[in-house]
């Protein structure tokens, strides 16, 4: 479980719970009986969860995933770093390399969580190639989404 900096640091700023009651169905199934907010239902809410935190200050936890638009839209969120209090050993392992395995790069730097943004017509590139439609480029949109991603190395594909 990250700190609340680390956590902090890549949360969305957006907001999660459209009001009191949403929040409370939603924190019933899942923080009142998780491990990292025990403190905080003991009286301890310095060392309660900091994800819960950064929702009460109007950011999404990077942590907190929809799957679906139902549950983008209702706020039926997946908190990755949900554990069960009553798991007799709470804390996830990796599952070991095979005796005999050789691994091809370690693992580690690539553990956490990551934000995935799928392209479409409504990010940068539609809406560039839109621009460029009407200026009057003529080429289609696999054409022209090579080319920007070709001159911008930062991009994701
Ligand atoms: S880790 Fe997730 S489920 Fe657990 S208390 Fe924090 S926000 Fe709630």
């Amino acid at each position: 479980m990250r700190t609340y900096e680390e956590a902090s640091k890549e949360a969305l700023p957006e907001g999660t719970f459209s009001n009191s009651s949403q929040w409370e169905v939603w924190s019933a199934k899942n923080c009142d009986r998780c491990v990292h907010d025990e403190p905080g239902r003991q009286g301890d809410a310095a060392n309660g969860c900091p994800l819960i935190l950064i929702a009460l200050e109007g950011r999404r936890p990077a942590e907190w995933l929809t799957q679906t638009e139902q549950q983008e839209v209702h706020a039926d969120y997946t908190c990755t770093e949900f554990r069960d209090e009553n798991d007799s050993d709470p804390e996830p392992h990796p599952v070991p390399t095979p005796d005999g395995q050789g691994e091809l790069v370690p693992r580690e730097p690539y553990e956490g969580h990551r934000v995935l943004t799928p392209l479409n017509w409504q990010d940068r590139g539609g809406r560039d190639f839109a621009a460029s439609i009407e200026s009057g480029l003529t080429e289609d949109f696999d054409a022209f989404e090579r080319r920007v991603t070709a001159a911008d190395t930062t991009r994701r594909p």
